[in-house]
């Protein structure tokens, strides 16, 4: 298929280099120029998605999003019946839906497929797609998520999607939070660290989380797989949510705590394991 992929981050670079190997007639656009093997490269989102059958985004936050769909050299000049846009960006449920809607009155179609699994399942083709949008469409595309990724769920109709997937990484912030704190008290107690991850992996507290995390915390390596700006985007993603519709989270407002004053010693680009710090130097 022709398809336009816009954002190389962390998790675009590896996604859209599996489309290429996957053989697909892939153009790559970065707001940041940036190139990648076996692709084109385009100088703006309209250039990329230009005749395009499929034009996939991952891309920071809401804004983000916004700007390269219908921003001044954004997508939606050149958007034709027959294009789908697939956005894997984690962005706002309520925002999703008014994008879809401004895609749909073009004749294209939208769907939300944000991901999980992180940097090791996007490079592994690993992914998890939580997706929303219309089930013929996203049947459809069934063939070209399975070139990035081991399963698609469709969860609903559109911005179903990103609900879900606000609500896993509420989960995930809240178990590694968890992890953290765990790691603080039995660190006080002399327990090595280690030994505790050992504990975990064999006992019913393993997690996917743990797994994937366990070997960076024990390396104090907080290179960014998921960076901590991203998840306190997330943060208040779930909090713009639940305010509203009026749902209390309690026990957020304490990990938001936590990852600002991560922040706020700079360690917004890093990953946000490196609150397993944070947590002890309180
Ligand atoms: P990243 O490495 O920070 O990449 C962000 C990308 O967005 C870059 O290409 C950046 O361009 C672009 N961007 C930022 N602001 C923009 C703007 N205003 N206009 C146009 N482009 C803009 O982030 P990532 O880890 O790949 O994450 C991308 C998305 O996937 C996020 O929504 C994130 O929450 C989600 N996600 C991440 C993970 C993970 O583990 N990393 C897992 C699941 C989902 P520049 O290069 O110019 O800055």
């Amino acid at each position: 298929m022709k398809i336009a992929y816009l954002g190389l981050g962390i998790m675009g670079r590896p996604m859209a280099a599996n489309l290429v190997k996957a053989g697909h007639d892939v153009t790559v656009w970065n707001r940041t120029p940036k190139s990648l093997d076996g692709a084109r490269t385009a100088d703006t989102p309209a250039e990329a998605a230009k005749g395009a059958e499929v034009v996939w985004l991952c891309v920071a936050d809401t804004r983000a999003v916004e700007t390269v769909l219908f921003g001044q050299q954004g997508v939606s000049g050149v958007l034709r019946p027959g294009m789908t846009v697939i956005d894997s960006s984690t962005i706002a449920p309520s925002a999703t839906r008014a994008f879809a809607e401004r895609v749909r009155a073009k004749g294209a179609e939208f769907v939300d497929a944000p991901v999980t699994g992180s940097k090791i399942g996007a490079e592994n083709a690993q992914l998890l797609f939580i997706v929303g949008g219309p089930e013929k469409k996203v049947a459809e595309l069934n063939p070209l998520f399975m070139a990035l990724g081991k399963k698609v769920i469709r969860v609903g109709e559109t911005g179903a999607g990103e609900s879900a997937k606000i609500g896993m990484n509420l989960m995930i912030a809240e178990i590694f939070q968890s992890f953290a704190e765990g790691l603080a008290l039995t660190g006080k107690l002399g327990v090595p660290p280690e030994i505790l991850l050992e504990l975990i992996q064999n006992s019913m507290i393993k997690s996917g989380v743990t797994d994937y995390k366990g070997s960076f915390v024990l390396n104090n390596d907080w290179s960014p797989n998921f960076p901590l700006r991203l998840m306190l985007k997330d943060i208040h993603l779930m909090q713009d949510a639940a305010r509203e519709l009026n749902v209390e989270l309690p026990a957020l407002k304490e990990v938001e705590k936590v990852y600002q004053k991560a922040v706020d010693a700079g360690h917004a680009n890093d990953d946000y394991a490196v609150t397993v710090e944070t947590v002890r130097n309180l």
